[in-house]
């Protein structure tokens, strides 16, 4: 039976605070949304810490329309706490710590200015804390908070659920259709669509003109017996005291690695700043990371798409939302239904480019290492079946650890060279073996018994190296095929090939022979292509050997 479709005002894409906020946002205004989010798709709304901070940033910039968007945020929680009669918003005091040269000289330029003396407390001595390790100069920020985001998205998602404007299920974009006058997904239709799906949006064949930058961040939890009260310390780093009597502590920023997993590197940065501040006198009680959706410029993305009007975007917060999305959510409301002139300065347009290519932003080889990453953990074993320059290499040794190890594989001597030069960099040599040798000899190498989790082929040739050395259709297949035998239940082998170069194009073809081929009933399978169409696009194919029992176990 053909299900009947549901109507609603505008689907939105993402339910993280952006997303939610927005549909309840739609429904205090009489609007009837439909919000789709898979829960523990994208961690970053989950793990934030909430912080409303008027005076961030190493720059120490006042936020953009600070003295509008921070009262509307916190009446905004301030009525949310109301609505389900709890507390959502815990006004905090925030030392910002002057604690090297450069930054007392910023500040010595910016405290002069007018716009700044609203956020600023003159009588604050910092008495209130207890802690003894403080010798730098601060000086103290009024009108902050922090924001419980997990609270108000738990409080929220039962709430729009219970409406029937909560769609708990995972969205594929090639499940949305975008037609003329409605956008349509499953059997639910609107007028309009709005995409919040945070740093995911990366991946939006609609949105491929934003250059997003995802920051991954790693944040934590402890306990300690110095008591902050209600005074947040904000250096580098912040410590924020929470309801709960836990101290917040957060949060780094890694651009190139973009796993949702804490790597040791960042827990050792936290680790430093809360020696300093709280000397031995704590402990971790949690640490998570997550993947904040930022954008060159620091303003969010919140508006119509340059082409296509059944299309809004509503992200870009980074590490303002519990700051930002408030007021924003109202003004795209407002803009949507009462021609409301949302500013220029976050805007989509700003991005467009006549020539936008839809496909730029595909990146095929990071979606593979995205995927891949999600099967690695500390003390696994991994396989780079062409190291190339040792890029693949590299971020499979920080994903294993130094308990796990990485075999590397490639013919050209150069190639071998080129990675050991960069793992030696990163201090991360001692658990790669760098075989030069070609990957269809792969069992030369590695025993059965050796079984790996994630097995990697990044093809084609080697980027500023020899063009003309390529990977060649017959030792592919034959290293694929040696591959499979060696690869664990539950583990991943990824595949990117180039039909775009010469030669690529034919070896591309076999994969696809080879990969249709594959027995389902062992192996679970998935292949990406550009949503753009484009026939020179890298094709992704990964291949996960299924648990004995048919056990689930999807990492896609
Ligand atoms: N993963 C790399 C890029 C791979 S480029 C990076 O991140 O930089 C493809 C590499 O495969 C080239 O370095 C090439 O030398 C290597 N290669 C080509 N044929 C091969 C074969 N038969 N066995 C092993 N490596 C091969």
């Amino acid at each position: 039976m053909a299900s009947v479709a549901r109507e609603f005002d505008c689907i939105i894409f993402g339910g993280g605070l952006a997303g939610t906020l927005l549909a309840w946002t739609f429904i205090e205004k009489g609007k009837n949304p439909l919000l789709v989010n898979k829960r523990d798709l994208s961690n970053c709304s989950h793990v934030a810490a909430g912080l409303v901070n008027p005076i961030g940033g190493k720059r120490m910039n006042l936020v953009w329309e600070a003295s509008e968007q921070i009262p509307f945020a916190t009446e905004t929680y301030q009525k949310l706490g109301r609505q389900f009669r709890t507390n959502l918003f815990f006004p905090r005091t925030i030392l910002r710590l002057l604690s090297d040269p450069e930054s007392r000289e910023i500040w010595s330029t910016k405290s002069k200015l007018e716009a700044y003396s609203h956020w600023i407390q003159n009588d604050s001595t910092g008495e209130a804390i207890k802690t003894p390790s403080i010798t730098d100069p601060f000086f103290a920020i009024q009108g902050g908070g922090y924001l419980d985001i997990p609270h108000l998205l738990k409080q929220l998602h039962v709430d729009l659920e219970a409406r029937g404007n909560l769609k708990n299920e995972r969205f594929d974009y090639s499940n949305i259709e975008i037609g003329p006058e409605t956008v349509s997904w499953n059997s639910n239709r609107a007028p309009i669509a709005i995409f919040a799906e945070g740093w995911l949006g990366n991946e939006n064949p609609w949105l491929s003109f934003v250059p997003f930058r995802p920051a991954k961040g790693v944040i934590g939890k402890i306990n300690s017996n110095i008591d902050l009260s209600n005074t947040a310390i904000v250096d580098r780093f912040f410590l924020i005291p929470r309801n709960d009597g836990s101290i917040h502590v957060g949060a780094t920023y890694i651009w190139d690695k973009l796993d949702e997993s804490p790597d040791p590197e960042s827990v050792l940065e936290l680790e430093t700043f809360l020696q300093r501040y709280l000397n031995d006198q704590w402990e971790w009680s949690e640490i998570a990371s997550g993947i904040r959706p930022s954008i060159p410029g620091a303003k969010p993305i919140v508006g119509q798409h340059p082409e296509l009007k059944q299309i809004f975007v509503f992200n870009g917060f980074g590490s303002k939302g519990a700051t930002q999305i408030p007021l924003f959510a109202q003004r795209l409301h407002d803009h949507i239904y009462s021609n409301y002139a949302l500013p220029i300065e976050s805007s989509p347009q700003r991005f467009w480019k006549e020539n936008s290519k839809p496909s730029k932003r595909w990146i095929a080889f990071e979606i593979a290492r995205h995927y891949v990453l999600q099967n690695l953990s500390f003390g696994d074993i991994a396989i780079d079946a062409t190291a190339g320059n040792g890029h693949d290499t590299l971020w499979l040794a920080k994903a294993v650890g130094p308990q796990g190890h990485v075999y590397a594989f490639d013919i050209q001597g150069d190639a071998i060279e080129s990675t050991r030069r960069n793992l030696a960099k990163a201090d991360s040599s001692n658990r790669v073996t760098l075989i030069n040798s070609c990957h269809s000899r792969i069992q030369n190498f590695i025993s059965v018994k050796t079984s790996a989790n994630a097995i990697v082929f990044n093809l084609g040739y080697l980027p500023n190296g020899e063009k003309s050395v390529i990977t060649q259709a017959e030792t592919t297949i034959r290293a694929l095929e040696s591959s499979l035998p060696l690869l664990l239940p539950g583990g991943i082998l990824s595949i990117v090939a180039y039909p775009g170069h010469h030669g690529g194009d034919a070896e591309t073809k076999s994969i696809l022979d080879w990969y249709q081929n594959i027995d389902c009933e062992k192996f679970a399978k998935r292949s990406l292509t550009n949503p753009s169409g484009n026939p020179n696009s890298p094709i992704i194919f990964f291949l996960e050997r299924k648990l004995p029992n048919n056990q689930e176990k999807s990492s896609f």
